[in-house]
């Protein structure tokens, strides 16, 4: 069994929503679908969570509010457009909005995101929608694993296949729970590991995950690593995916494959159990007052720390000097 998780800039584009479709269609063994809200079309455009977060800043009914709701909805009519599905997105926002104004709740809107996004991404793939706030709960700021299991497997008994939102799920006092940003990942991996997918499938807009960060120079995709070694990069703040996905499939029977959902001939990068000995990867971190830079090679790893202003001021120099002078 297959759990696929879908990035917000997949959403945002046409060639990615067919290419969705053809994933639903070419593999029957694809069954739980999961959605981040729509992301950014271009490097102008802004993220419907984004816009979320600013509208629970902003005042009610102020000419920035107003402007920011605007946009909310054209974002959401282009995904209704773009998919050919009839939603009501006045209607359905203002639903929202109204409970918004009452319960204060921003942890409420701002999961609409992911909620309307879904709904209208379930009407194009004819998949049941199955909210998150019925799939994932959580026990004293925790995911409760063992509701949240039976909960998914009950939805699997009742629909063969179905979409459901990531990045949030409801608490005991029946408030929504936001994971952190970027936790669509997250509700990926942890739907997959509950339900004992054998594959857990994180379409994204890159081709997989590459042994440099491109800030420092070119790199190469990394075809295979492991659980551990991705919990490595992702330490050192390599937004490859969610932090927390590495350490929760390690324990699961669940392989990750990072893939590009605009690009399906490329196969992406595989991270399963064995790490990959042959592997060498560089990440570098920025922390208040020092940079760090992450070797690993040969399955060791040396990092070295340096000072931030040197560093930020011409990465792509003080990582070639220091490199230079590093053994591993
Ligand atoms: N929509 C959320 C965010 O922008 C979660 C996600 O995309 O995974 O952080």
């Amino acid at each position: 069994m297959i759990v696929c998780k879908f990035g917000g800039s997949c959403t945002a584009n046409k060639t990615a929503l067919e290419n969705i479709k053809q994933l639903k269609n070419e593999n029957l063994e694809r069954t739980v679908f999961v959605f981040s809200a729509i992301g950014k079309e271009n490097t102008f455009d802004e993220k419907l969570t984004d816009l979320l977060i600013s509208l629970c800043n902003e005042p009610a009914n102020s000419a920035s509010y107003n402007q920011t709701k605007t946009k909310i909805i054209s974002k959401l009519k282009k995904l209704s457009k773009d998919t050919s599905v009839s939603f009501d997105v006045e209607k359905e926002f203002s639903i929202a909005e109204a409970h918004y104004q009452i319960s204060k709740d921003k942890n409420f809107l701002i999961s609409r995101g992911e909620y309307f996004t879904t709904q209208i991404m379930s009407q194009f793939l004819n998949l049941a929608f199955v909210p998150a706030e019925e799939l994932v709960f959580f026990k004293s700021g925790i995911v409760d694993k063992q509701k949240t299991q039976y909960a998914l497997e009950s939805a699997l008994n009742n629909n063969r296949r179905f979409a459901t939102c990531g990045f949030y799920g409801k608490d005991e006092n029946d408030s929504i729970q936001l994971f952190s940003r970027g936790g669509g990942d997250f509700s990926g991996a942890l739907i997959a590991k509950c339900l004992n997918a054998s594959l857990y499938e994180n379409w994204t807009d890159v081709n997989g995950v590459y042994d440099i960060n491109p800030l420092i120079a070119k790199g190469n995709l990394i075809k295979h690593l492991s659980y551990d070694q991705l919990e490595i990069m992702t330490s050192m703040d390599a937004k490859v995916i969610h932090p927390d996905c590495a350490k929760l499939l390690s324990s699961s029977n669940t392989v990750l494959n990072i893939r590009s959902c605009f690009d399906l001939s490329q196969t992406g990068t595989v991270v399963d159990f064995k790490a990959n000995p042959k592997l060498k990867f560089v990440c570098f971190k920025i922390n208040c007052d020092s940079a760090q830079i992450l070797i690993h090679d040969k399955n060791q790893t040396k990092t070295i720390t340096t000072d931030k202003n040197s560093f930020t001021k011409n990465i792509k120099t003080a990582y070639q000097t220091l490199i230079s002078k590093t053994k591993i």
